[in-house]
């Protein structure tokens, strides 16, 4: 569903360029659980935003369902990210004085055609997906590392997305509800959302379909 070709990403400042990329030829299969490890500054988050079209690449090809990204206008883009791509970050990004719901609901709002009433109900499917419909009134501040993060997953099941792209979700957990996390991830995929996940943890990795190391800006393995 996803295919990237010959990306080179290189960050150009007053003084230095770095080359977070080089050569990157890559695809996601529509249902993969694809993990990707290697050294922090090897270009996984770069990567990340990449495939999620938040960043473009210096050169190089993406594919989105067999259609060049480059043929997309920057309003297309934007419409493809909200409804196809579901991100989960390491530091959840919940927005602190919002309820859980309205968390969950805060993407639907940009999207057309789904009224208040859909939004809400896709929000209270996403929170009982993820076991969390008895905190739906809570603030994030008086949740748990793992309870945040699981509304940060549901915030993007709730935009029903193709694909989701984590980027070290389990990186400021412990192990117990690290393991919850990856429990629930690996859940969604059997449940045929296509993952891709940044980790740092070979446990995890190794339970995922694909690993794909990283060094230096390039695939090793
Ligand atoms: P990772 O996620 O593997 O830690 P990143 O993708 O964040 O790696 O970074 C890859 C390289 O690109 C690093 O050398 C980093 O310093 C550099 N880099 C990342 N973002 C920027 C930026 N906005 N400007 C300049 N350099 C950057
Ligand atoms: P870290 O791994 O350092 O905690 P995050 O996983 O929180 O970083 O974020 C990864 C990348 O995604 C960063 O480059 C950040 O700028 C970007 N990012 C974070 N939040 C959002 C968001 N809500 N929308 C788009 N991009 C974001």
């Amino acid at each position: 569903m996803l295919q990237l070709r010959n990306i080179e990403k290189v960050y150009q400042t007053k003084t230095i360029e770095t080359v977070a990329l080089h050569q990157v030829n890559l695809t996601i299969g529509k249902g993969e659980f694809v993990s990707i490890m290697g050294p922090s500054g090897c270009g996984k988050s770069t990567l990340l935003s990449i495939m999620g079209l938040l960043d473009e690449p210096t050169s190089g090809e993406i594919e989105l369902d067999g259609r060049p990204v480059q043929s997309y206008s920057d309003r297309e883009l934007a419409a493809l990210r909200n409804q196809k791509i579901g991100f989960v970050f390491q530091s959840y990004h919940l927005i602190n004085d919002l309820s859980v719901l309205d968390n969950v609901e805060l993407p639907l709002l940009y999207r057309p055609g789904v009224g208040g009433k859909e939004r809400r109900e896709r929000a209270y499917a996403a929170l009982d997906k993820v076991g969390l419909s008895p905190r739906t009134s809570h603030f994030p501040g008086q949740l748990s590392g793992g309870q945040r993060q699981r509304v940060a997953i549901a915030r993007a099941l709730a935009g029903r997305p193709e694909i989701i792209l984590a980027d070290e979700p389990t990186g400021n957990l412990d192990s117990v509800m690290g393991e919850e996390i990856l429990d629930l991830l690996l859940h969604l995929n059997r449940e045929g959302t296509t993952i891709v996940m940044v980790t740092h943890d070979e446990q995890q990795a190794l339970k995922t379909q694909r690993l794909i190391r990283f060094f230096d800006g390039s695939q090793v393995s």
